[in-house]
């Protein structure tokens, strides 16, 4: 697997992947292959996650190519992101508390054999063992293994799943604090409590072809319990009046301002905000690449257009006293980051893919899939 750092690169396996793979995703999506097979899937995440691509563009194009009833898949699960963001975004303390949580653990686990063997790819289990390989190496991993991953981490080698969420963030590319910390939550039978998704021996072997032996698992283990609710953040996710000559930030991890309702907006000066320091997860070095490999695509494409902007840090914030603009980094590192340092002076500018659909994530994913033409018919 070979993932591109440009935008050029990431169009480019879009239309590969509508033009080639769409019409069979339904029904092959289930299936991982292997690292050199993935045309049943997209591998678009590692651009959606960081906005180099967004969602609304893969959608349209998709639509492009088949009838929403012959793509309804392939739409659900792009919008699940969105889902998962918007979830997170009315609760955003269940990101402060698995942040606190983690940090608990991390320390009571620091010496843990049975955690170390399994960060080494190390245990008795063959496919984990290659799993860990296969996430250090590609920094991705397909939606089914990584279900079966998780749960294989919690049920069978009993480990927390805070910890298998904080590896995941480490070597994804398409690292996102509420996809992957809501996707551990809800294997582990947290996030939809008592319910709880576990690996089994024939499902592997079925959407492996057989690639794996001796699967030995723990088949009938319980969910985890947990007795915390969390009652609904309700925000309006309004954007403040827009100045003109003013200064856009632009996060990592939402870069998408050429797709954004803002991009004819007059802006003195864009200033692309890296992060590599404040984080309370520390990335690996290759991560930390592609992203910085990401932002110097975007520099160069903001360029082209002849606006004016500069890579800076997050510590950089801090200096700044004007008031400026961010495109809303969501719930995360970058959003910690300018509320424990109270930056007061930024204010964000929410996409109105965001504004329209988050209002519907109050429930559960079922809820919010009735709401799905609604948010097409919306904006195509
Ligand atoms: C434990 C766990 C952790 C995960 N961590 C992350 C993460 O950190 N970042 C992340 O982007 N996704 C995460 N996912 C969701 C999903 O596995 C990936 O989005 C998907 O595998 C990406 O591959 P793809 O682009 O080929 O997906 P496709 O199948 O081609 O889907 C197209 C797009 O839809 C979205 N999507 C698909 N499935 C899901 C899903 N289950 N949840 C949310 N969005 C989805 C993604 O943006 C994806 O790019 C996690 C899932 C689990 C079970």
């Amino acid at each position: 697997m070979n993932f591109g750092t440009s935008r050029a690169s990431a169009i480019e396996m879009l239309n590969k992947f509508i033009d080639q793979n769409l019409f069979e995703y339904s029904r092959l999506r289930n299936f991982d292959y292997g690292p050199n097979n993935r045309s049943n899937i997209s591998c678009l995440s590692p651009y959606i996650t960081h906005g180099v691509i967004n969602e609304l563009e893969v959608i349209d194009k998709s639509l492009k190519k088949f009838s929403f009833a012959k793509n309804e898949k392939f739409i659900q699960e792009v919008l699940w992101r969105v889902y998962w963001k918007g979830w997170l975004e009315l609760r955003p303390n269940v990101w402060s508390d698995y942040l606190m949580e983690l940090d608990k653990i991390k320390k009571e686990f620091k010496n843990n054999q049975n955690y170390l063997d399994a960060i080494e790819g190390k245990t008795d289990i063959e496919c984990f063992n290659q799993w860990i390989i296969e996430l250090k190496e590609n920094n991705y991993l397909h939606n089914h293994t990584r279900m079966w991953f998780a749960s294989i981490w919690v049920f069978t080698l009993e480990l927390p799943w805070q910890l298998g969420a904080e590896f995941f963030m480490q070597y994804l590319y398409d690292g996102d604090p509420a996809s992957n910390t809501l996707g551990w939550r809800w294997v582990a039978g947290v996030q939809t409590q008592g319910k709880h998704y576990l690996a089994s021996e024939w499902n592997i072997n079925k959407f492996t072809n057989n690639r794996f032996k001796n699967i030995k698992l723990n088949e009938s283990a319980q969910p985890i319990f947990s007795n915390k609710t969390y009652s609904i953040d309700r925000k309006d996710f309004l954007n403040s009046e827009i100045l003109e000559n003013k200064n856009l930030l632009i996060f990592e991890n939402n870069m998408t301002f050429e797709l954004s309702e803002f991009k004819e907006h007059k802006f003195k000066k864009i200033f692309l905000v890296s992060n590599e320091i404040n984080r309370t997860i520390k990335l690996s070095e290759k991560v930390l690449k592609f992203k910085a490999n990401l932002l110097k695509d975007q520099k160069i494409r903001l360029e082209e257009k002849l606006i004016n902007c500069e890579t800076i840090n997050t510590n950089d914030l801090k200096n700044i006293t004007e008031e400026v603009y961010a495109l809303y980094p969501t719930v995360g590192e970058n959003l910690d980051f300018i509320k424990n340092n109270q930056l007061k002076n930024i204010k964000f500018l929410y996409r109105e893919l965001d504004q329209f659909s988050w209002q519907y994530c109050n429930k559960g994913f079922f809820n919010f899939k009735n709401y799905i033409p609604k948010i097409i018919v919306k904006f195509n």
